[in-house]
């Protein structure tokens, strides 16, 4: 297990993901899809990333497509720069692109 890659150090800085949350909920929910749409993508993506673990796919992405991924997110124009969130999907980016099965919501990168 590759434990530089970099979803160690965002898991581990438990400040940063308070301060992500803070500022997510302080953003109009308006701004994001129905929070049923969110959960239903939640749990098909965690669906996803299990049955591809128990194919022998990876869990999550290497360092490399990740920080592709997070570029991409970062030009984005449904991207909330502040909150790490994308506006299509809701998902905070900062977690979803280290999940090597994670598909952008209009086929940006996957
Ligand atoms: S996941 Fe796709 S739509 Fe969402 S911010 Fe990233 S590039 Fe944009």
């Amino acid at each position: 297990m590759d434990t530089n890659h970099p979803i160690f150090n965002d898991s581990i800085n438990a400040q940063k993901a308070v301060d992500n949350l803070k500022i997510a909920l302080n953003e109009p929910n308006k701004t994001f899809p129905p929070i049923y749409q969110q959960y239903r993508d939640l749990i098909k993506q965690a669906w996803l990333s299990a049955n591809g673990v128990f194919n022998g796919q990876p869990f999550l992405a290497n360092t490399e497509v990740t920080k592709t991924r997070i570029a991409i997110c970062n030009a984005c124009e449904f991207f909330k720069k502040k909150s790490k969130r994308c506006t299509k999907c809701g998902c905070f980016m900062n977690q979803k692109v280290h999940l090597a099965l994670a598909k952008c919501p209009i086929g940006k990168w996957q």
